[in-house]
């Protein structure tokens, strides 16, 4: 049975952004919460922005054709296997508005992206989280075994945000072979240009054979354009037009359409910028746990440091010190502190604050 497309559209949720950095903290206050990139935009990119806004009188591309065929080029995908949206948030809201109705169960892992069970309980459908196991991994097979008949699709977020592992390809193959197959599985990648793991998930590859997967892909992070809002999906032709049917249309702005073709001609730029975060995650990562802290994989961005009940108070110290890292506080035993990989300085600054935090 295929996946079932919903004809509605859903409303659009609101969503909860990290800190701005500190003010009045003494010395410089370094942005650490939102997983941005700490680069000004890519070469290029600057210059074919302000080109494109003297046409700011003119509605943008509805179809995004010059953005699907690059990005299709770059993926080796046709473009009808993409629809784009102001975000992979907004893509996502969209592609849980085609398949849910109020009644429908969505499962994902937890802790991970915060706005998946906003993004859930928008359709009406009920959020089934999973908890994560040991080491803040995906735990599939339990995962897997939280299928029911109700159950419309699964969101994986790989690597997970906020706690940094990715989920191994042989295992997401396995979880695929098990999940029924009118069941849409989500591959969430946002961070997939950082991943440095080659065991890791390939999302394009596991899309492969398998029209049940969306791969979720995003212009925010790696390529740094956050503030521009565009993100897109990977999907068979009939879900990418159902998740174009429920988008809003001209979302996509000229600037940043122009923003998103320009970064794509910046590769070898991205790449230098992407390997220079990954080398400070390391150090991050190394620095932290040389310190004692118990930090699980790190394929993102960013890193996490299991602060458990000591959580809010590790976000006040960092803040104290003129770093704002995102405290995740609920007062459950996964509770941590994300930390994003930021300039050379902000990180040292992690590390120094880090030595003096409270301990358990
Ligand atoms: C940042 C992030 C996104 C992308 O958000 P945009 O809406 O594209 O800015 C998607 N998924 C996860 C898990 C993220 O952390």
């Amino acid at each position: 049975m295929p996946v079932r497309i919903r004809p509605a559209v859903a409303a659009l949720p609101a969503y909860k952004p990290g800190r701005p950095a500190p003010t009045g903290a003494a010395g410089p206050a370094y942005k650490l919460s939102s997983n941005e990139n700490p680069y000004p935009p890519l070469p290029g990119v600057l210059a074919a922005t302000e080109a494109a806004v003297a046409g700011m009188n003119r509605y943008p591309d509805l179809a995004n054709t010059a953005m699907a065929a690059a990005v299709g080029a770059r993926l080796g995908v046709a473009p009808e296997c993409l629809a784009f949206g102001t975000g992979s948030v907004a893509v996502l809201y969209h592609l849980l508005a085609a398949v849910c109705e109020p009644g429908d169960e969505v499962v994902f892992a937890w802790r991970s992206f915060e706005a998946y069970p906003i993004a859930v309980q928008i359709t009406g459908a009920t959020p089934v989280p999973v908890p994560l196991g040991p080491g803040a991994v995906h735990d599939l097979e339990a995962l897997r075994a939280a299928i029911t008949p109700a159950t419309r699709v699964v969101m994986l977020c790989t690597p997970n945000n906020p706690t940094g592992p990715a989920i191994a390809h042989d295992e997401l193959e396995h979880f695929l072979d098990a999940v029924p197959e009118h069941v849409l599985v989500m591959v969430d990648e946002a961070y997939v240009e950082f991943v440095d793991d080659p065991a890791a998930v390939r999302g394009l590859e596991a899309l492969q054979g398998r029209p049940q997967v969306a791969v979720l892909r995003t212009f925010s992070k790696a390529y740094g354009l956050a503030g521009f809002r565009v993100g897109y999906c990977v999907a068979e032709p009939a879900l990418a037009a159902a998740v174009r049917a429920v988008s809003l249309p001209f979302g996509i702005s000229v600037a940043a359409q122009a923003a998103v073709l320009a970064s794509l001609d910046a590769e070898p730029a991205l790449r230098e910028r992407v390997d220079a975060l990954v080398r400070a995650r390391a150090g991050l990562r190394d620095g932290l746990r040389g310190l004692g802290f118990d930090v699980p994989a790190a394929q993102g961005n960013f890193v996490w440091l299991p602060s458990g009940p000591l959580t809010a108070a590790h976000g006040e110290a960092f803040a104290a010190g003129g770093v704002v890292v995102r405290p995740y506080a609920a007062g459950e035993p996964g509770d941590g502190v994300r930390i994003t990989v930021g300039e050379d300085a902000a990180n040292a600054r992690v590390l120094e604050l880090a030595a003096g935090l409270p301990r358990p």
